[in-house]
């Protein structure tokens, strides 16, 4: 008898060889063996016949190898053919690149082959082929390189007749689907008939989830009538379960970090009359009434005698400047100072422009500090605020929160945070013993999906602006081919003579490196869209690539062909108007240069400002109402929507042109179509985290998201909400018909799993 907690070495066909390689893959336990799921289900109850096949349609096809060969096509491509039979019917399954498939098959195999079935052109051989299909051999030789099963396992027939599950083979090939078929099935014979269910009882009626043992046999081995749309979905009673189960687990660790942060003890900041008037005094503005709310919410926060922690979603444009800037002054106002951290410096700076604007006139002190300072005015810098004279302090994210030490520190504002990810890293911030915990406010403009920010910032309260200020109209955009660049200049230049500027954006700096390369500025959006290959090659690519507007990103990949910044930046100056004021920016030049740059294009001083992607977050200068961006399929999709956000800003009509050139992939075309149909950054946001997946939508790891085994946070959305609401009411204690035995059974296992299964911080 196997139990879940039973090492996977003891599973028959697991010997300590193989144990270790299952181990690289986070399988060491039978239950981590049981999660290994299937990544797919071949419905093989009816193989079909060859002569019943019908060009267009997916089919199992079982038959035996006649014979195979490798050809090349005129234009020097490998092609495998193999010819595949059923008593006189013939059939050709073919693979492009096929030569690694070349010693695969012997005549007299009995193969599985699961693939589209089209016309054949050849007259040669049969009527109909397969193209690329996945195939398994079911009897005969084992394959090549294959572990070998002790002969009980290997002799159930596990292949014909029922839905099978398809595994992603592992440990170079050596472990196949096949072997996992076996392994599997092998070890869901001998387990336990009774294993333990930490979910509590009342939870899983109301849930109405299937029993756990027979979720993890159902899950591998579905029951034959099991319909493939579920399957497909993972919409069966065994997926819901298992799903549930881990976002069930995930959603009470936030919870409980939630509650315990709530138990820390919090700055009570007062907002008295005196507060309220200077709050009000600051305002250039009406606040709109989304922002008067949002602002309600955050001095709440302050008040309460907890720590702040609240992130604050709105689209760009919404004004989530001036809700922070009072915030700042409650703190300011009770005598404690504030830390506005930004992603780049050029946001810094205009942060720090703004917040003086704003600021100043009520007698508060507003330092400025970023890494491009002379080391003399950041020692100074660092003297004031360490002796409070500086009230806020505005700068870069890593150097506040590396190298500066508060006098009084009550709250920390960071501002587009998703660039950073990590939370619990404002617990670094150096602050003398005996302090209290500063308020936290985050803000984020790319709108975050509920479904990650109830995962990603589980332990976070949210506040959302969904509002815009009043007198913008929507952002009218185009998509134009770029061999009509002609037409598109002639109109920024009419809107410059209409007194309005211009964006210009490319996706790199500068053209070529001495290897004929080009660098590029943000490499965000720009590998993705051309990274071919295979799912797995491509999540490699993109993985390398740094965070699409960190300076650090500013030097990031190589690619070809792309127009850059730089050199044309030369000629729209010198050829295409050369009677405008053309301006560029980019993350390579000196930070003074930038700075300038940017003063200038906000004064009105420069027409047309060609850029890169480090315009893409913050900048703030209504006036601008054209934003052309050139080689618009290679940006991502949040990326496009940031960088449409800078225009739109002020009362006149704004343009968004996405220009392309030839090849657009098929997922670049919808990128564009989801920017030309719509400005709603919700929307744009959950297309961007379907297209791309959690891990890539904030950059990989860097968020700390966590790693599922079966849950989805886009397809499973529905049963996230769910395990967040009974989460919530354990976590409270408010669960209906939950013992108190039955919550420290749940504790137990999170103590036990959170950090190997989450990854994220611990929970005492
Ligand atoms: P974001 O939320 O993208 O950070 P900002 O705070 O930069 O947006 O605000 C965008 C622009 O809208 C700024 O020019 C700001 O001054 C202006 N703004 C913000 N709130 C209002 C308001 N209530 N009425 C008029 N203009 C506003
Ligand atoms: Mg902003």
């Amino acid at each position: 008898m196997l139990e879940l907690s039973t090492a996977v070495q003891f599973v028959k066909g697991i010997g300590p060889r193989v144990a270790a390689v299952l181990e690289q893959k986070g399988v060491s336990t039978v239950e981590d063996l049981l999660y290994y799921l299937p990544f797919r289900y071949e419905d093989r109850q009816n193989p079909r016949a060859i002569d019943e096949l019908v060009p267009g349609e997916m089919a199992t096809v079982i038959a035996e190898v006649r014979s195979a060969g490798l050809f090349r096509t005129r234009s020097g491509m490998w092609i495998f053919n193999l010819v595949v039979g059923q008593g006189t019917q013939s059939l050709t399954a073919m693979w492009f690149h096929g030569q690694y498939m070349r010693d695969r098959f012997k005549p007299g195999q009995v193969l599985a082959l699961y693939g589209r079935v089209e016309q054949s052109e050849s007259k040669r051989v049969g009527r109909l082929k397969l193209i690329q299909p996945q195939v398994e051999v079911l009897s005969g030789p084992q394959e090549a390189g294959e572990e070998a099963l002790p002969e009980d396992l290997a002799a159930q027939s596990l292949e014909i007749g029922k839905i099978v599950p398809i595994y992603e083979s592992a440990g170079s090939g050596k472990l196949t689907s096949r072997w996992f078929r076996r392994v599997i099935h092998g070890a869901l014979a001998q387990l336990t008939p009774e294993v333990a269910d930490g979910i509590p009882r009342a939870v899983r009626a109301r849930m109405e989830l299937a029993p756990r043992r027979e979720a993890f046999q159902k899950a591998h081995w579905p029951d034959p009538e099991t319909p493939s749309a579920d399957l497909d979905a993972r919409r069966t009673p065994a997926h819901r379960r298992l799903i549930f189960e881990e976002l069930f687990y995930l959603e009470v660790g936030l919870e409980l970090k939630r509650k315990r942060m709530r138990e820390q003890p919090g700055i009570e900041f007062t907002a008295g009359d005196a507060v309220r008037a200077a709050v009000k005094k600051i305002l250039p503005f009406h606040p709109t009434n989304a922002q008067k709310r949002v602002l309600g919410e955050v001095v709440a926060d302050m008040k309460a005698n907890t720590p702040m922690r609240r992130l604050l979603q709105g689209d760009v444009g919404s004004g989530k400047t001036i809700v922070a800037l009072q915030a700042a002054v409650v703190a300011i106002e009770n005598g404690y100072q504030v830390a506005l951290m930004a992603p780049t410096e050029i946001l810094a700076a205009q942060h720090y422009l703004s917040a003086r604007r704003v600021l100043e006139p009520l007698g508060y002190r507003v330092l400025l500090l970023t890494g491009s300072l002379e080391p003399d005015t950041k020692r100074t810098a660092r003297r004031h605020i360490a002796q409070g004279n500086a009230q806020i302090v505005i700068g870069t994210h890593a150097l506040i929160q590396e190298s500066v030490e508060f006098a009084k520190l009550g709250l920390v504002i960071v501002d587009e945070q998703h660039r950073f990810g990590v939370m619990q890293r404002f617990r670094l911030m150096k602050k003398k013993s005996d302090e209290k915990d500063p308020d936290v406010l985050v803000m984020t403009a790319t709108p975050i999906p509920r479904t990650l920010a109830l995962t990603l910032y589980g332990d976070l309260d949210v506040s959302v602006l969904d509002e815009l200020p009043p007198g913008r109209t929507p952002v009218v955009t185009r998509r134009v081919n770029d061999e009509r660049a002609g037409e598109v200049w002639e109109f920024v230049r009419k809107q410059v003579q209409a007194g309005n500027q211009a964006y210009v954006v490319y996706p790199v700096i500068e053209e070529r490196t001495p290897e004929g390369q080009v660098e590029e500025e943000s490499a965000g959006g720009a590998a993705r869209a051309t990274a071919g290959g295979t799912p797995a090659l491509r999540k490699k690519k993109r993985t390398q690539l740094a965070l699409p507007g960190s300076e650090a990103a500013e030097t990031a990949t190589k690619t070809s062909g792309l127009k850059a910044a730089e050199k044309m930046y030369n000629e729209l100056r010198k050829k295409v108007f050369p009677e405008l004021r053309v301006g560029l920016l980019h993350g390579r030049m000196d930070a003074d240069l930038k700075d300038v740059t940017m003063k200038r294009f906000g004064r009105g001083e420069i027409d047309v400002l060609v850029s890169t992607t480090v315009i893409e977050v913050g900048v703030d200068v209504p006036n601008a109402n054209v934003m052309v961006i050139e080689h618009a399929e290679r940006f991502g999709l949040s990326q496009l929507h940031q960088l449409r956000g800078r225009i739109g800003r002020g009362t006149a009509k704004s343009y968004c042109v996405l220009m392309t050139s030839h090849k657009v992939t098929t997922e670049g075309e919808e990128r564009l179509e989801t920017m030309v149909r719509t400005n709603d950054g919700f929307e744009i946001a959950e297309k961007d985290l379907e297209q791309r997946g959690p891990g890539e939508f904030f950059g990989t790891k860097q968020a700390g998201m966590p790693a599922f085994r079966v849950a989805n946070l886009i397809r499973d959305r529905q049963l996230l909400e769910a395990a967040k609401k009974e989460a919530a009411a354990l976590v409270a204690g408010a669960s209906p018909d939950v013992t108190r035995a039955e919550a420290m059974t749940v504790m137990e296992h999170l103590r036990a799993h959170w950090q190997r299964r989450y990854g994220l911080v611990e929970v005492g």
